[in-house]
């Protein structure tokens, strides 16, 4: 095996809480970035997942830390960051929160009388990770119902990634879940690869392929 990484993950959703019992989330399972992180350990690589709320057990030889919300998300991220090789943003972080949590459950007559949740918008784990991250590997995921390749594009640049894998959301690939998915991976080269339909573990380790080739890559030219 070549030299093992420092691999950080992180998976599924963010819930962002609105009261004591009532959040914005959204449909991520986790299954990605598990077995992102599945496979990266399985390859010697020391690995951090760090996890939104979602049902799957990890494996052992991976460190996890669980959070709920994209500002927890944040900090684990922060924590882990200058000690990783690599960021895999396989999470589907919320993009707003609500702008207050109700310390009780909020009364329906009132939220209904006001008839609106005042949101702001959360941090870009991502963009932050784009403007600090040296010789890293960045990786990011987009998934989109319209114009996938172009917004695909469009977050490779802004957010200064390496990789964006792209899953489009349709009736016809189940972007969320177990099942097989079709990816298009977008590189800074100007590449775009489409993958699958193909299992989230395969997809896994192709995308690990890759980034290990650009991690190598950055190692030997920061070397010389
Ligand atoms: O939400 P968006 O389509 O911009 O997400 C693209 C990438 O950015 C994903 O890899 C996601 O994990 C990351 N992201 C993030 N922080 C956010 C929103 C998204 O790191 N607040």
């Amino acid at each position: 095996m070549k030299q093992p990484m420092r691999v950080l993950v992180t998976a599924g959703p963010t819930r962002e809480f609105i009261d004591p019992v009532r959040f914005i989330s959204n449909l991520s399972t986790g299954n990605m970035g598990y077995a992102l992180a599945k496979t990266a350990a399985k390859r010697g690589h020391k690995t951090v997942l760090v996890s939104g709320p979602v049902n799957i057990i990890p494996k052992k030889n991976i460190k996890i830390i669980k959070v709920n919300s994209c500002g927890d998300m944040f900090k684990a991220v922060k924590q882990h960051f200058d000690n990783s090789d690599c960021l895999v943003m396989a999470a589907a972080v919320s993009d707003f929160r609500p702008r207050q949590v109700g310390a009780h459950k909020l009364k329906k007559d009132k939220v209904l009388a006001d008839g609106k949740i005042n949101l702001v918008q959360n941090p870009d784990i991502l963009l932050w990770a784009g403007r600090h991250k040296k010789a890293k590997v960045l990786a990011g995921f987009c998934m989109e119902t319209q114009n996938l390749l172009k917004q695909a594009r469009r977050k490779l640049k802004t957010k200064n990634a390496d990789i964006i894998a792209a899953n489009k959301i349709s009736r016809h690939n189940p972007a969320f879940g177990s099942k097989p998915t079709t990816i298009y991976i977008v590189d800074k080269a100007g590449n775009t690869e489409k993958i699958g339909p193909k299992s989230k573990d395969k997809i896994a380790s192709i995308l690990l392929d890759k980034i290990e080739t650009l991690w190598y890559k950055k190692s030997i030219s920061a070397a010389w």
